[in-house]
């Protein structure tokens, strides 16, 4: 699950970790409202910031700093009704609808700083660079030796002489070690505590030299949290911070029946039960020169009512040019799924072609079911086996598409 920066940067607060001071709006006027407190307060520049679970706003422009009431109401405005586009965005970008607004720091140097979960290695890792900011990608792919990488024990977590000895490889000097030592050790404990697949500061920034603060201070100004779903159980504070809003709706609707279901760019729209026998069907249909519409695991344990879900979300993607329904009976009986084909088909309407391959238990009675229902199913195509299916469906696809 991943939060907004406003929901990261609360995080951050709690474990002690500095970051300017702000709030989430969701209309115009409030931001307006927001920036003038802040200003009343003493910030001489505010900082607008669309918040969507993507990347690359700076260069997008939806990151804003602002000098004047007028200046913030002009930026939020822009923000709340354009749509953002980044790299990191579908081609056709987010809506926004939620803003961040708060103080504007002063940068003197801003650095690269996240947890996550390094797989070849078994544990988590810091990364951390001293080229931060909105180029991090372009010098991981240029420089990589600018990218420091610390493994940590999976038991002891990040050492306090890690942490020292990092915070010297990156060229903190003076009090600002202490302060990023503090900030290192406390993300490291936040990353375990919440059972986080990544945490990301980018940048932490050091402010320049001054009065209270000669050597600057160290801070957070933009965070980024993705957590384990398997272990949002026993987080309620964060499972609440869930946004719908910012999930593809096909997604959700799936998740909400006990489906998985990922969307793909392609036209050929599947259903299977199982995640491996779903894996190697998108593999067949791109052996066969097709492309898939979606992975879709319906499980072990589909109910008639998940099976006409899984249908509906399929058929809601209007490139889906033809449909692969392949189902191997283990647990799941053959029969059980043809009959809620024909009541899912039957409610939801099948125009496209629908390739059938059942297999395993009870698939001879399965056969059997669907061959009645031919009349109400005029688009179904029996299969023989799944190399049979996979022809079968690119040939339909492709002449669906002209
Ligand atoms: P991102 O582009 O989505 O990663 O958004 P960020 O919040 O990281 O902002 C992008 C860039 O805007 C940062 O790397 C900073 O250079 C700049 N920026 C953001 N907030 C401030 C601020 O308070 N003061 C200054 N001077 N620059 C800021
Ligand atoms: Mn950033």
């Amino acid at each position: 699950m991943k939060i907004h920066e406003y929901q990261a940067c609360g995080l951050l607060a709690e474990a002690g970790i500095p970051v300017p001071p702000g709030a989430m709006v969701q209309s115009v006027d409030d931001a307006v409202a927001k920036a003038d407190e802040l200003f009343d307060a003493g910030s001489t520049r505010v900082v607008i910031k669309a918040q969507v679970h993507a990347g690359g706003r700076g260069k997008a422009g939806f990151v804003k700093l602002v000098s004047s009431t007028s200046e913030a109401r002009d930026a939020a405005k822009y923000m709340l009704s354009n749509r953002l586009v980044s790299p990191q965005t579908p081609p056709e970008g987010l809506e926004v609808k939620r803003l961040l607004v708060a103080a504007a720091v002063d940068i003197a140097a801003e650095y690269y700083l996240a947890i996550t979960v390094d797989r070849a290695r078994h544990t988590n890792t810091l990364i951390a660079s001293a080229e931060g900011g909105v180029e991090i990608e372009a010098v991981a792919e240029r420089s990589p030796e600018a990218i420091h990488k610390v493994p940590l024990h999976p038991l002891l977590g990040l050492q306090p002489h890690q942490a020292r000895s990092l915070a010297f490889a990156l060229g903190f000097t003076g009090k600002q070690v202490g302060q990023v030592v503090g900030i290192m050790l406390k993300l490291a404990r936040l990353f375990v505590e919440t059972d986080a697949t990544l945490a990301e500061i980018n940048p932490l920034i050091i402010t320049p030299p001054a009065e209270g603060a000669p050597d600057g201070r160290v801070m957070a100004i933009d965070a980024k949290f993705n957590f384990d779903d398997n272990a949002l159980f026993r987080h309620k504070h964060i499972s609440e911070m869930f946004d719908p809003a910012e999930e593809n709706a096909a997604e959700l609707r799936a998740k909400n029946f006990g489906l998985s279901y990922v969307a793909l760019d392609g036209n050929i729209g599947c259903l299977v039960n199982g995640a491996g026998l779903a894996m190697s069907t998108m593999d067949i249909i791109k052996l066969h020169g097709g492309e898939p519409a979606n992975f879709l695991d319906v499980g072990g344990s589909a109910t008639d009512e998940a099976v006409t879900e899984a249908f509906r979300i399929i058929l809601s993607d209007d490139a889906v040019q033809a449909v692969l329904v392949n189902i191997f009976g283990g647990i799941m009986q053959c029969d059980k799924i043809a009959r809620a084909i024909i009541a899912a088909a039957k409610e939801v309407g099948f125009t496209v072609p629908m390739v059938v391959r059942l297999e395993g238990t009870n698939v001879a009675e399965a056969r059997r079911v669907l061959d009645e229902s031919r009349s109400e199913l005029p688009t179904m195509v029996v299969a023989t086996d799944l190399e049979d299916a996979a022809r079968k469906v690119c040939a339909a696809a492709s002449v669906t598409a002209g």
